[in-house]
């Protein structure tokens, strides 16, 4: 296993199945990238209108809901842009639609490093969440060789946009991470930018002490009292 610093001085992408999945296994790399002068996005492919314990709730409220909860936790964290692609929620297909539109979006962003769920070694293993594995399977697929080669998704090029080759991805939630970032630096903003996911959040008075436990245990294999752990995959 390696200690690695977070990307610096380039343009980072994240792309995350919901709203708050970035704050769970990355948030705080990004903010050591943000502080060092990357700039960062987040593109959500869903945007969580299932997340609700209330059967009562109606699914176009939940998303309006969660959209400007994204925004608020990314202003937290310094993030320069947020977008929603609209996919439903527990439902997002791997179809020639999601990749085009994650090409797209990679064009448009013309990104350095990209982060996005680790589609082959989940974690949790067996119980990960199927949109998870599904957005990390589409949008490696988007990135190689996809986004790189002019003659896939050729209309974007009379929309202006350029194809564009991804140089790292960076896998979370990864059962085989084996990369760890030191994040005491940004774990206090990682933590406010989850907790302005206020209508996923129960017990906000337990969650930061919760989270410290948890990315202490995610940093003892590294020995690092806090940190993230990922999969990296460079693409030459
Ligand atoms: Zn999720």
């Amino acid at each position: 296993m390696t200690v690695i610093e977070p990307p610096s001085r380039v343009p980072i992408m994240v792309v995350a199945a919901h709203p708050d999945d970035m704050e769970s296994w990355c948030a705080g790399t990004l903010v050591r990238a943000i502080d060092s002068g990357a700039t960062v996005r987040l593109l959500l492919v869903t945007s969580g209108e299932h997340g609700t314990s209330d059967p009562a709730d109606v699914p176009e409220l939940v998303a309006t809901r969660r959209e400007a909860e994204a925004q608020a936790a990314a202003q937290r964290l310094g993030l320069a842009e947020v977008a929603f692609l609209h996919y439903p929620d527990g439902d997002v297909e791997a179809t020639r639609s999601l990749r085009g539109d994650l090409v797209m979006w990679i064009r448009r962003w013309q990104p350095h490093a990209l982060f996005t769920h680790d589609p082959e070694h989940p974690w949790p293993p067996y119980l990960s969440h199927r949109d998870h594995r599904t957005v990390g399977r589409a949008t490696l697929d988007a990135i190689y060789p996809l986004a790189r080669d002019p003659l896939a998704f050729p209309e974007h090029g009379s929309a202006g946009l350029e194809p564009h080759a991804v140089r790292e991805v960076w896998l979370f939630a990864s059962e085989a991470a084996n990369f760890y970032v030191d994040i005491t630096h940004g774990l206090e903003r990682k933590i406010a930018a989850r907790l302005a996911h206020v209508s996923q959040t129960s017990e906000p008075a337990a969650l930061p002490e919760s989270w410290r436990a948890r990315v202490s245990t995610i940093g003892a294999p590294a020995g690092l009292g806090c940190a993230e752990a990922f999969t990296i995959v460079a693409i030459d």
